[in-house]
């Protein structure tokens, strides 16, 4: 067992009044390639242990590898996202060390020759005076070709971690997968914003990878893990203090939280006149703080050397224009073009980004309803069953088209809003598509006058003191003989022709 002592720590306003922080995040991500970085092997996620292995990615003695084309593609496509710089030359390097779920004792990596380096990320963070967003630049410094480690399950133990365990497994199908290795400059100068900022940069850089379509970026998954390196240096000083690295923090709420703590750790330290052990960290989620993992110094050897089993890599000029051409728009300008286009407010805009029903919107408006409508649809009735049943709004079995065809339904007078939502309901029960839910429910809006005007004339003749009031001037009253009249036709009136006819009928101005 592994005791948790819980270290002092400064509250966050006040470690702000005589520190500056300063942070450098790496960021992994896992490539979408079918197969791996140096072999054939595929590289689906949740398969048997060790089924998907071979003498290169085991790094059995005289295997060859051979540099998967597509991988290298995506890593100069990432790069040109990022405004970075594409080496017309570059090699890989071997990264030596021990650990049992790298094979080969050495991870083939990129070091003083990535294969992109010196680009940027605007990142958007809601501005200090509360109105609108502020941009924070983030620099890059390099983005590196490597491939992923196996992984270890330790069985037997309390915590999952080897200390305690009672035997260990490894599984090498996650070995060999194609990671690109996003590593930032260090970031200085958002003061309080800091932790924020390296939240909104994971996020900027997870909706640019979705974009690119590159990796499926889960962090929950680990295609996509952020290490977030820490350190404060005393306001007015611009030599960086010492930092830690906490490793693997897996979710964007984490990413804040996990800063937020060292910063507070690491001023209570420096407080008491003590130094930052440079080391790793551990992130525990449920305890909200972080544990001391290994030292870490500069001078760790990895004893790089360039890989003699690959050839360099020489992207053509022509290749990388043509790999220009393929970039997407940028994720947070098209957000910017949308709500334009969509006239939605910057709330509703935060409310479907939020429900991530950008594209679902942008596809329904596409498939013929109005953004309106489709914002009503997909962050309301739709977002709230998602939420309910804790999946994402996409897999409810309602797509773009359905919402366009309940918007046509509702347009052509068949449907009310009440008969829309029960349609929509068949609809997320798989009972087909609205208009089928509609017939085989038999919902429609009664279309017959004389029925309409039968009840309009029953209700007003049953209601005299309510007839009364409105014939007096309250026309506002008029909302009790709607609602008769709906309930007399059981929901399927339109409310909007009842109001009419009930005016109409009494001789009063709407
Ligand atoms: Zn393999
Ligand atoms: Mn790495």
């Amino acid at each position: 067992m592994t005791t948790m002592t819980t270290e002092a720590t400064v509250p966050f306003e006040e470690l702000l009044t005589r520190y500056e922080p300063a942070l450098g995040l790496e960021v992994h991500v896992e490539l979408n390639t079918a197969t791996k970085m140096f072999c054939g092997c595929a590289t689906g996620f949740g398969q048997e242990p060790n089924s998907q292995t071979c003498p290169i990615c085991l790094g059995m003695p005289g295997a060859l590898p051979v540099v998967n084309a597509t991988a290298v593609e995506s890593a100069i496509r990432i790069g040109l996202a990022l405004n970075c710089s594409i080496a017309p030359w570059c090699r890989f390097a071997r990264k030596n060390y021990f650990y049992p779920d790298m094979p080969k004792n050495f991870q083939t990596s990129q070091y003083d020759e990535p294969i992109a380096f010196d680009g940027w990320l605007d990142v958007e963070i809601p501005a200090e005076d509360g109105e609108g967003m502020a941009t924070f630049r983030v620099q890059i410094e390099r983005a590196h070709m490597e491939e992923d480690t196996g992984k270890s399950t330790h069985v037997g133990g309390a915590t999952g971690r080897i200390q305690g365990a009672d035997y260990s497994l490894v599984d090498y199908n996650r070995a060999g997968i194609p990671l690109i290795e996003i590593v930032t400059r260090p970031l200085t100068g958002a003061g309080a914003r800091a932790p924020e900022v390296a939240k909104a940069y994971v996020s900027a850089l997870r909706d640019l990878m979705r974009a690119l379509d590159v990796s499926d970026v889960k962090m929950e998954q680990g295609s996509m893990r952020c290490d977030a390196n820490v350190s404060l240096m005393p306001i007015g000083s611009t030599t960086l203090g010492t930092r830690t690295e906490t490793k693997n923090v897996n979710s964007l709420r984490s990413v804040e939280r996990a800063i937020r703590y060292e910063m507070s750790r690491h001023a209570a330290v420096l407080d008491g006149g003590g130094s930052i052990l440079q080391e790793t960290r551990h992130w525990h989620e449920d305890t909200g703080v972080t544990t001391s993992g290994r030292p870490k110094s500069d001078a760790d050897d990895y004893r790089y050397f360039p890989e003699p089993d690959l050839v360099p890599v020489a992207a053509s000029t022509e290749l990388v224009e043509r790999l220009r051409t393929t970039l997407p728009e940028n994720p947070a300008l098209r957000r910017k073009r949308l709500q334009e286009e969509w006239s939605f407010t910057d709330l509703e805009m935060r409310d479907v980004i939020n429900a991530g029903a950008i594209e679902l919107i942008e596809e329904t408006v596409t498939a013929g309803a109005t953004p309106a409508a489709a914002r009503k649809w997909w962050t309301g009735d739709l977002a709230r069953r998602a939420n309910n049943d804790g999946l994402p709004v996409t897999d409810l079995g309602v797509t773009p088209a359905h919402i366009a065809e309940l918007h046509q339904l509702i347009q052509a007078g068949r449907l009310n809003d009440s008969m829309a939502r029960q349609v929509l309901e068949g609809v997320v029960s798989g009972e087909g598509t609205p208009t089928q839910v509609a017939d085989a429910r038999r919902l429609t809006l009664v279309q017959d006058d004389g029925a309409l005007q039968a009840a309009v004339d029953a209700v007003i003749a049953a209601n005299p003191d309510v007839v009364e009031k409105i014939q007096g001037g309250k026309v506002q009253a008029a909302g009790a003989l709607i609602g008769a009249v709906m309930k007399a036709m059981r929901g399927q009136a339109d409310a909007a022709k009842a109001r009419e006819l009930i005016l109409e009928t009494l001789g009063v101005e709407g």
